[in-house]
């Protein structure tokens, strides 16, 4: 997940340069597009709208030209639905979701997004219909409204509030000293882990985008706000096409599809009960790692509690 979160980091430290040149989130992107990513075809257009229909036909990926990092990809997400990556590090989930976001553009086979090649929509335009929360989401130098605001920037405080707390973000803000004009610095002192993905969650629901990309979250966060983004998500998933590098197996059993990726090939794809009944890898990562890690987590609970 490194090499994802690291653009989107870089764009946070420079965030403080561009307040001042009223920027849109999409001229947010372009300081990145000079150096990591993918141009624009000349010609390619943008969308006003949309479904978030989205299709891998056959697509393969290398990063260097050596071994293929992804290989013969084809799946379909239809609609708002949730689709779970699941694999090993270093499986190529997180290569995936970059080919989606148009970090980088497929070497053969093709994505398409409601049936037009991604690579003919303007990145920009793209990216307009994403929002991201990831396992660092990057706050900025600035108040707690201003770093929700980053969804839209034209949102009004009411809006910025009615998504924090659609988001549960609303009630821990509340008890802030100085609420929602709280002074963040960009690592986010003085907020929690689990708040910060709280307020990444208010502010990809201020975004409102058909799309969205979540790089679930690692690290052990308590019970109650667990429960709180848990609940923060499946609001935001709602209606909207997300694909989610799932660690919790909460999510990854109520995902709409699962594909399980090992070593750059998609070997399984699936509802959790039909990879069950399959009985292959993802069956025996369920009876064995999830599981393990579920009884873990919940000992570790009892410890704790
Ligand atoms: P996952 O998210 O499943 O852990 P990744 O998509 O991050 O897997 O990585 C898939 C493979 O691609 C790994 O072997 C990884 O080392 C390699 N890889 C990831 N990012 C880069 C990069 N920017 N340049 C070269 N190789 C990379």
């Amino acid at each position: 997940a490194r090499q994802f979160t690291r653009p989107l980091n870089d764009l946070a430290n420079q965030w403080n340069t561009l307040l001042s040149a009223i920027a849109g989130a999409e001229r947010v992107f372009e300081v990145l597009d000079e150096e990591v990513e993918a141009k624009d075809e000349t010609g390619a257009v943008t969308l006003s709208k949309v479904e978030g229909a989205v299709k891998f036909n056959n697509v393969s990926f290398s990063y260097d030209k050596g071994g293929d990092t992804l290989e013969g990809i084809s799946f379909e997400a239809k609609p708002g639905e949730m689709i779970a990556l699941v694999g090993p590090t270093g499986a190529g989930k997180t290569t995936l979701i970059q080919l989606i976001s148009r970090f980088y553009i497929p070497d053969s086979g093709q994505i398409t997004l409601d049936g037009r090649d991604l690579s003919t929509i303007q990145r920009e335009s793209l990216r307009s219909h994403m929002a991201f929360v990831l396992q660092d989401s990057f706050l900025f130098k600035g108040t707690i409204r201003e770093n929700i605001r980053f969804g839209r920037l034209d949102a009004t405080d009411e809006e910025v509030e009615e998504a924090a707390k659609l988001a549960n973000a609303h009630s821990f803000i509340v008890r802030l000293k100085d609420g929602y004009d709280k002074m963040l610095d960009a690592d986010g002192s003085g907020i929690s882990q689990g708040q910060k993905q709280l307020l990444a969650i208010a502010r990809a629901i201020l975004a409102n985008p058909a799309m969205l990309v979540l790089d679930e979250a690692t690290s052990s966060i308590d019970t109650v706000t667990e429960i709180k983004i848990q609940e923060g998500l499946q609001r935001l998933m709602q209606g909207r096409t997300s694909f989610v590098i799932a660690h919790r197996l909460n999510t990854i059993r109520s995902a709409d599809r699962i594909l399980v990726l090992k070593e750059g090939k998609l070997i399984e794809q699936g509802s959790h009960d039909e990879l069950l009944r399959q009985g292959g890898f993802y069956s025996d990562l369920y009876n064995g790692q999830l599981k393990r890690a579920v009884m873990q987590a919940a000992m570790n609970e009892g410890i704790r509690g």
